[in-house]
């Protein structure tokens, strides 16, 4: 059974399958390029699901098992509606992508659980007898039926570079940062300002 850190479910918010396949799937990916969850940005992650998908759960485990998360910027959605990630080791130019079992998918798209938030019951309203035996089935089981994990290929994603360069917009006089600057009169403003110009 694989073990998953308290703190997994207390940043997702509640208890729900996809939140552990997402942090197995992580596992996987990390166990695959045999490397450490990035601590700075050794890794960059892209999950092929995206918002409203119905395991978008699953995107919280993953970047709490691989680190990758939105405010390091070193993880992406791409909004292909897929139960997929691609992780990136990054300096050494090597990638693994780990896809959700269909046939897994299909079981689990047809549990009491998903038939339970097709009703618009929210996931912590819903009761821990419907919820935990899909979490342990989810601990328990073996990569091997849970996943289909790639070879390793090679990969030239990189995040983007951090910058300190600031500006404070000619309009409201807040800060921003040069990737966002827009140059309005001759004047660096933000996005916002920019746009309501
Ligand atoms: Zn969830
Ligand atoms: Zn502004």
């Amino acid at each position: 059974m694989v073990n998953i850190p308290e703190w997994v479910y207390e940043f997702h918010g509640h208890k729900c399958p996809a939140n552990p396949l997402g942090y197995r799937a992580g596992l996987a990916a990390l166990n695959k390029l045999g490397v450490e969850r990035a601590s700075n940005k050794e890794l960059f992650l892209v999950c092929e699901n995206g918002p409203a998908h119905a395991m978008g759960c699953f995107l919280d485990g993953v970047m709490s098992a691989t680190g990758c998360t939105y405010g390091k910027s070193n993880a992406v959605a791409k909004n292909y509606s897929k139960t997929a990630i691609v992780l990136v080791d990054v300096n050494n130019h090597r990638a693994v992508r780990v896809l959700l079992k269909s046939e897994f998918q299909k079981k689990a798209l047809s549990s009491e659980f998903v038939e339970l938030r097709k009703q618009g019951i929210e996931p912590k309203d819903i009761s821990a007898d419907v919820a935990t035996p899909l979490i342990n089935k989810v601990l328990n089981m073996d990569d091997r039926d849970l996943f289909e994990i790639s070879d390793i290929f090679s990969s030239d994603i990189q995040g983007p570079k951090g910058t300190y360069t600031w500006y404070e917009c000619d309009r409201c006089h807040e800060i921003i940062f040069e990737n966002a600057a827009r140059v309005l009169d001759g004047k660096n403003v933000c996005i916002p300002c920019f746009e309501s110009r």
